[in-house]
């Protein structure tokens, strides 16, 4: 049995409540846009019945509403629904969709088959079951376009937060050599690897373990990477980027994100600190996509 939470969303608070449910490692999770209305959105996380008590669902819902607050927003009324396990219109699988991101790419959930229109684009087969990122958050969205704009050919790739390992997987498609991945969560070390078997790459191409930026510049071994991906909220890119300078090459760059635009600043200060000339990318709403390189 499940439970299915229905929690009506400000548009606003959306992106936050994602985070946070994501970071307690609820990861079946999908946001209900009525097309006619794009201001009603509802958030849905499904939860294993089990598992959630009453009592840990009150606490999952009060440890929400100080997000909500944060924005002087009140948290909607929660809606919970039991469902039996084969209920399969309910399932959160119905809500992911092919995603075209860029102008080459598809982000395809496993169990479906490419649609006709997008018949040309750079396939991505994930199943976003186990781990955050299936591509429609839009830091990853952000780093999927600035991969697709400068294709990292031939480089030596490092995925710092590598969640479904879906941006390793585009840079992959995209002509990259090989990707080394580390995430602290082992449910994403898990997706990862699942979902690079799932597009048929060998461990070679693209190696994932568990870990951050230390565990990151062990496995690169003495040879850093042409480019580092890392969309993690901001103040943990802040906390990792004194790690940063051993894994890229001095030629390197970074592609950051996973950043509030207004937090843009502060971020810029505390790389340029460690050397870094920072370069404000792109911004998708709110959020947005940093690159570094090394001061010359
Ligand atoms: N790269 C994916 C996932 C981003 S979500 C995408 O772009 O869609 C951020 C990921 O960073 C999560 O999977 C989380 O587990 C991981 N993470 C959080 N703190 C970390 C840290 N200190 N070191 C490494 N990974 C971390």
């Amino acid at each position: 049995m499940w439970w299915r939470l229905s929690l009506p969303v400000q548009p606003e608070l959306e992106e936050s409540l994602l985070w946070k449910l994501t970071a307690m490692g609820l990861h079946r999770v999908a946001v209900q846009h009525a097309p006619e209305a794009p201001e009603q959105r509802t958030l849905l996380a499904w939860l294993p019945a089990q598992e959630w008590p009453e009592d840990q669902r009150q606490q999952l819902i009060a440890s929400l509403v100080p997000l909500a607050e944060t924005f002087g927003l009140k948290l909607a009324d929660p809606r919970w629904d039991e469902l039996a396990d084969e209920d399969w219109s309910l399932s959160w699988k119905q809500h992911w969709q092919p995603d075209p991101v860029g102008q080459t790419l598809l982000i395809l959930p496993a169990w479906l088959s490419v649609p006709q229109e997008h018949a040309q684009r750079l396939v991505l087969k994930m199943d976003p079951g186990s781990a955050f990122g299936t591509g429609s958050h839009p830091t990853t969205r952000l780093c999927l376009e600035a991969l697709e704009a400068t294709p990292p050919s031939g480089q030596r790739v490092a995925d710092l937060g590598c969640g479904s390992g879906v941006l390793g997987l585009a840079a992959l498609g995209l002509g990259a050599r090989e990707v080394i991945a580390v995430d602290t969560d082992s449910l994403a070390i898990r997706a990862t690897a699942d979902n690079a078997e799932l597009n048929g790459l060998s461990p070679e191409a693209l190696l994932v373990r568990q870990g951050s930026v230390e565990t990151l510049e062990g496995l690169l071994g003495g040879n850093p990477a042409d480019l580092l991906l890392c969309n993690i909220l901001a103040p943990v890119i802040e906390a990792l980027a004194p790690g940063f300078q051993p894994v890229l090459r001095p030629d390197g760059r970074g592609l950051l994100s996973g950043l509030l635009v207004e937090q843009a600043p502060r971020l810029t200060e505390v790389l340029q600190g460690l050397g870094w000339s920072v370069q404000a990318q792109a911004s998708q709403g709110r959020w947005g996509l940093l690159e570094i390189r090394r001061q010359p």
